[in-house]
């Protein structure tokens, strides 16, 4: 018997427990745990309604290791999967190897009082998982995830060698709220600042955030939207893992809107992250402005239009010089629809619940920490077509990818 505990009741959990309780036959018990009982108990209840089927629900503060510990001995579950935030990643990965759990997340560490986020941390743990014989996969969402999953593919499949990188992240919904992150607002604001790092001839060069954009049209119709270059952290593991790369670049799409909200909070200082004194009392802007923004898991009622995220690449095949495109269109209401969930929580969601099957299904297995292409990409790439999330893949000329022209 298969039992899972997801630590995490926000946007991606809600979907990642539909998922797990769509695949009945390999998560035969799941358990959810949060901070907020009662989120999870929503969630339950949701999936209930959805698949008949019951999960069962914890209190956790995941940064209390020892209470942590204290809930995974009693659940006795073979996988822990995190979709809370990337500040519980260590504290998660230190309570699975003191009960001898597997673990997977979705995004990689970052400490609360700087805005950086790296592998540096997590890889640290390699030795810990090898020697307690267990499995740890990072990044299973869709970017990380996905993306890194469809460059592996390409690679097995494809090419050669890869000498360049391009992951573009559309998305095309329409919230019709003024303005409301797709994901965890702490989280995408502090993502969305940082400076731009991308890689180019061996190393990573440093640009101001958002300085660089250009004009992307996405095929099947989804539309043409301004895309921003930014620093994301698959770029890291991809470099290290597929050393041919020459330049690897992550894009993603932002409205005007979007952006002019986002330099008018920045100019007055909300999305500072060091404590500042309010009423005798210390707070952080970006916390704050979290609390008064939209609940991210709230929108899927109201996001209309698709996302559209895929890799650009091109290298080599037999000596001669190659590229394609590889991509997932995903509409906001049909996941609405199935589970209740706007398209960015569903395409981080069922990324984390696949992986969580070739987990338990030993499919995918090994001892340490992984990325997500260290594995054999095809059974995930089999999956991604029956769980919701079909993908494309389309040749095109080294041209048409050097200038982003898609179809
Ligand atoms: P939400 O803010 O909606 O949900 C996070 C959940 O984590 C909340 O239920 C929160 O509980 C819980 N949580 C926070 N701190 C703790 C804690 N100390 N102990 C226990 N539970 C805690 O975030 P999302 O669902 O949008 O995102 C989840 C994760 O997915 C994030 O790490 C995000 O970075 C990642 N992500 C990855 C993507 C990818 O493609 N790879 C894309 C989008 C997101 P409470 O509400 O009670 O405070």
């Amino acid at each position: 018997m298969n039992t899972v505990l997801i630590i995490g009741a926000g946007g991606v959990g809600h979907v990642v427990a539909n998922k797990c309780a769509q695949m009945a036959d390999t998560f035969h018990n799941i358990h959810l745990a949060s901070r907020t009982v009662a989120k999870c108990d929503a969630i339950a209840t949701d999936v209930k309604s959805r698949t008949g089927r019951s999960i069962i629900t914890h209190a956790i503060d995941a940064d209390d290791i020892e209470a942590t510990v204290a809930l995974i001995n009693s659940v006795k579950p073979q996988l822990l999967i995190n979709v809370a935030l990337p500040y519980q990643d260590l504290n998660l990965m230190e309570a699975c190897l003191k009960t001898g759990v597997n673990y997977l997340d979705t995004a990689n560490y970052e400490p609360h009082d700087v805005a950086k986020f790296e592998y540096s941390w997590q890889w640290a743990y390699q030795e810990r998982f090898q020697q307690a014989g267990l499995y740890a996969l990072l990044g299973s969402g869709f970017d990380p995830g996905v993306t890194n999953v469809y460059t592996a593919w390409a690679l097995k499949h494809c090419f050669d060698e890869i000498h360049t990188l391009d992951i573009i992240d559309v998305n095309g919904g329409d919230h019709g709220k003024p303005f409301a992150t797709n994901f965890n607002p702490e989280i995408n604001i502090r993502e969305v600042t940082a400076e731009c790092r991308h890689w180019e001839n061996g190393a990573f060069i440093h640009t101001p955030p958002m300085s660089q954009h250009q004009s992307f049209t996405c095929p099947d119709g989804v539309g043409t939207y301004e895309i921003y270059r930014m620093y994301h952290e698959e770029l890291e593991s991809l470099v290290k893992h597929i050393p041919t790369i020459r330049r690897a670049q992550f894009w993603m799409s932002f409205s005007p809107n979007y952006l002019k909200h986002l330099e008018v909070l920045q100019n007055v200082g909300m999305t500072r992250i060091d404590p500042v004194i309010y009423n005798g009392m210390e707070i952080i802007p970006l916390q704050f402005l979290k609390a008064v923004l939209p609940n991210p898991g709230d929108l899927g009622k109201s996001t209309k239009g698709q996302t559209c995220i895929g890799n650009i690449i091109s290298g080599v095949k037999d000596g001669k010089r190659k590229a394609v495109y590889i991509y997932n269109i995903c509409d906001h209401e049909s996941c609405f629809r199935e589970v209740g969930s706007q398209a960015i929580s569903y395409t981080t969601g069922v990324p984390a619940a696949i992986g969580a099957k070739l987990i338990l299904e030993g499919k995918w297995s090994g001892n340490g920490v992984f990325n997500m292409e260290q594995n054999d990409p095809d059974p995930f790439m089999e999956e991604l077509n029956k769980r919701g999330l079909p993908w494309n893949c389309i040749e095109l000329t080294p041209e048409q990818a050097e200038h982003f022209v898609v179809f």
